[in-house]
């Protein structure tokens, strides 16, 4: 696996590959890496003739100092899996080299930016949509891969790809779990075992809600009974629930069963667990 540190070592082994006519699959992540970030890798590796994982903790898309500086660093094992899998490059980019200037663009994705992650995470998808076209401008991929685990960065990336006429085409996975239902994260590592266990209600929840959408007929009951099912638990703090329609993420009414039928829907959640953020969604059709 090739370990490829500037911006002009990836162009050139990206020309080289082109110049094989081999087509180019692209993971970018934040490290720590798990079986989520893997399945991207893998998808990418049967799909594409090269594949290429970023490892970068962008300081910008951290609206929260402390979550940025105990984001988890697991560099060497990260390599180590990676290899195991049959990933051909890995890019580790320099910070003064991705952002040379101090006055960085920002985008605007207006409705999306006000509700769940754009709501309570300020400046967030700007921040991530800058870097993911960096990186799509160094890199070049036929197709890049993003987990559903967020799924409104997935859709901002779809609409910034699509808006910015990127030719890359964007392959949304699903969400990788652990046994007890928890949505693997990087930041799982940072919960203690009493916390971990507490926050496999998230998922519980998540399933509850959705039961509870098939049964009843008004979302604001749907609403009302699970958040009473987590009203149950000490240390665990939801920052937001939230039903959306899942191509629009416009929230769903009262009567959404009765004006749609066949509509794919997501429930997504933000919760805290002393002060580890963990979000989780699950989506389906009713
Ligand atoms: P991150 O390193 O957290 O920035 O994640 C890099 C990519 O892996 C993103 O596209 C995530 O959505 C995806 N990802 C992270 N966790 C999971 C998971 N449990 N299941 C599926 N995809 C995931």
């Amino acid at each position: 696996m090739e370990i490829l540190k500037s911006i002009d070592s990836v162009r050139k082994f990206i020309a080289n590959q082109k110049l094989k006519q081999n087509n180019i699959g692209f993971v970018p992540t934040m490290g720590a890496l798990h079986e989520g970030h893997l399945q991207l890798v893998k998808n990418s590796l049967q799909n594409n003739d090269t594949t290429i994982v970023s490892i970068y903790v962008n300081p910008t898309q951290f609206n929260n100092i402390a979550d940025f500086n105990n984001y988890p660093n697991t560099l060497s094992n990260d390599k180590i899996l990676l290899k195991k899998v049959g990933c051909d490059a890995l890019f580790l980019p320099d910070s003064d080299e991705i952002y040379p200037n101090k006055n960085n663009l920002s985008f605007n994705f207006r409705y999306l930016e006000t509700i769940m992650e754009g709501k309570f995470r300020t400046g967030h998808f700007s921040s991530v949509a800058l870097i993911i076209s960096k990186l799509f401008n160094i890199v070049q991929p036929d197709k890049a891969y993003f987990g559903e685990k967020d799924l409104q960065q997935l859709v901002i990336i779809k609409k910034l790809t699509k808006d910015l006429l990127f030719n890359i085409e964007i392959i949304g996975m699903p969400i990788i779990r652990e046994p007890s239902g928890l949505a693997m994260s990087s930041r799982n590592m940072r919960l203690s075992n009493t916390q971990s266990l507490l926050a496999t209600n998230i998922f519980k929840g998540l399933t509850l809600a959705k039961k509870l959408m098939t049964k009843e007929n008004k979302i604001s009951v749907v609403k009302e009974k699970t958040e009473l099912y987590f009203s149950n638990f000490k240390g665990l703090y939801l920052e937001y629930i939230e039903y959306v329609d899942f191509y629009s993420f416009t929230p769903l009414t009262d009567d959404h069963q009765k004006n749609n039928l066949k509509q794919k829907v997501s429930i997504c959640i933000a919760a805290f667990i002393d002060d580890i953020r963990l979000i989780d969604n699950i989506s389906f059709t009713i």
